[in-house]
């Protein structure tokens, strides 16, 4: 038979790899990246926030054609220094409040080369990493209350994390294998959220074939909290209807307001109709923390799924969220999947099985465990419960100085780390409002003052003061509110408001 596979140019013994041709050139590469990198994080708080990425760099970045030919680790880094490093959104900055987006620490960008050293693969398997991230679930389940016998595994973010929960939820809920069957027979299922649930949920229900039809938006009241009572109404109209309630989600820590729902009434509620219990606590679960913080969480300990983000009040670098499923059979059930190319027996490299696939979509999977292990054991929960504290004082400090401005006004309960705020002078529209405060909002990100994001609560622009930043010291919030007056002039100009 005549061998019609391609022939070769490159031989069998030719010897490439990618390992560096000169290891002590390599070595002094890599001392130079990890000075440069420290000196310019040591040094962050001198520069702006944020850097608008100039014309310039788009195009050197976006015309480069596909690199043939090597340029060289060196070069490469260089390129990173000029190109990429310094145009970020800024949120490694003490003043930036943004979304939820937190900073990363120092320890936790070596870590994060540690774990890329062992190039470690997480869906299971017989090495030290996975007792690695069994064990920080294990942390993580202690911080949230939950049993010793709970399982969990670490997600990319919130999103897949939640999604996680809710796929074990829809699983254990169905009354049939909903595995095996899919969604084709059956009464729809529904799922119950504050219409202040994030959007996350909207893709998880697509996702899970469920549609967006199954997701039943409840009214908040005037702390922003589901209304327990119109959520039991609409699930008992709905089993009324024929429809399959399926599972309550609750918000610790909103992400407009920072909002936490009645956990114990949702949890009781859950209880009492035989739904699952799911929290979606991206923001506010790591407020456990701290001991002073935890009773605002009362209830989170009964969910049958907690979901969170370690990149946010983590203060950990992207990406690393966390879902713990109370019942460790249920959450196994919604995700094994043997295959004969995954057997595992008692001994051996694959012993153990692949305990991280099976509970959840992902095969290969990274060793983002390491950077939440090494961080926890480096500076305790005590430490970092602390600066998640700090951070809520400093959210209630500011909300306080900020409504002592004239023409500045707070537009919700400040609970946890959310402040929203927006300008709102005398013999102004709301819609001139608006148009101020959006102009606002830029002209403080464009000046280097701060950089904060926005919201709609009660279909008016408010600006949002987001919190998860272990480096903003009080004098930067002193800069943001003396920096306020006249920003409220120049934007008044801007915007076309008379002054
Ligand atoms: C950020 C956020 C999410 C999504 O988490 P990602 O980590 O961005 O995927 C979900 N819910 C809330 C309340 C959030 O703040």
């Amino acid at each position: 038979m005549t061998d019609k596979r391609p022939p070769l140019f490159i031989q069998a013994d030719a010897d490439l790899t990618l390992d560096p041709a000169d290891w002590e050139e390599f070595r002094k590469l890599c001392h130079q990246m990890v000075d440069d990198n420290i000196d310019y994080l040591k040094a962050l708080r001198d520069e702006a926030p944020w850097t608008p990425t100039p014309a310039i760099i788009e195009e050197q970045i976006g015309n480069e054609p596909l690199p043939e030919q090597p340029q060289g680790a060196r070069s490469a880094y260089e390129d990173f220094l000029k190109q990429v490093r310094p145009y970020s959104v800024g949120n490694r900055h003490p003043r930036f409040w943004g979304w939820m987006k937190s900073n990363g620490t120092p320890l936790a960008m070596m870590s994060e080369m540690l774990a890329a050293s062992m190039n470690a693969h997480l869906a299971g398997f017989n090495h030290a990493p996975k007792l690695v991230e069994l064990q920080v679930i294990k942390w993580l389940a202690t911080v949230m209350g939950f049993p010793a016998t709970s399982s969990g595994i670490l997600a990319s973010g919130g999103t897949m994390a939640n999604i996680i929960g809710l796929a074990v939820a829809r699983h254990a809920q169905a009354g049939f294998d909903v595995r095996a069957e899919g969604l084709f027979s059956g009464p729809r299922m529904t799922v119950y959220a504050s219409v202040e649930m994030h959007s996350w949920l909207k893709k998880c229900v697509e996702l899970l074939g469920l549609g967006r039809a199954s997701i039943r938006s409840i009214p908040v009241d005037s702390a922003w909290q589901a209304d327990v009572a119109a959520m039991r109404r609409q699930i008992e109209e709905d089993r009324a209807a024929g429809l399959l309630p399926l599972c309550i989600v609750g918000s610790a820590g909103t992400i407009n307001t920072g909002s936490i729902d009645d956990l114990q009434g949702l949890a009781d509620l859950a209880e009492d109709q035989g739904l699952w219990f799911h929290i979606d606590g991206a923001i506010g679960s790591m407020a456990a923390m701290s001991p002073n913080l935890k009773p605002l969480l009362k209830g989170m300990e009964r969910a049958d799924s907690l979901a969170f983000d370690l990149h946010k009040w983590g203060f950990l670098p992207y990406e690393i969220a966390c879902v713990l499923v109370r019942d460790a059979d249920k959450h196994h059930a919604a995700f094994e999947t043997p295959s004969p190319y995954l057997q595992s027996g008692g001994r051996g490299v694959l012993a153990g099985g692949l305990v991280f696939a099976n509970r959840g979509p992902e095969l290969s999977r990274n060793f983002k465990a390491l950077k939440a292990w090494m961080s926890l054991k480096a500076e305790g929960t005590i430490k970092i419960g602390a600066v998640i504290e700090q951070n809520v004082a400093q959210a209630r400090r500011f909300a306080t100085e900020l409504s002592t401005i004239p023409e500045f006004v707070i537009e919700a309960p400040v609970s946890l780390n959310v402040v929203c705020w927006r300008a709102n002078p005398p013999g102004s529209t709301p819609e001139q409002q608006d148009a101020l405060n959006r102009e606002l909002l830029v002209h403080l990100q464009e000046t280097g003052v701060a950089i904060c994001s926005s919201t709609v609560l009660h279909d008016r622009f408010v600006i949002r003061l987001a919190v998860a930043n272990h480096r903003s010291r009080w004098e930067d919030y002193k800069l943001l509110l003396a920096s306020l007056p006249g920003a409220l002039q120049k934007s008044k100009a801007a915007s076309g408001l008379s002054v």
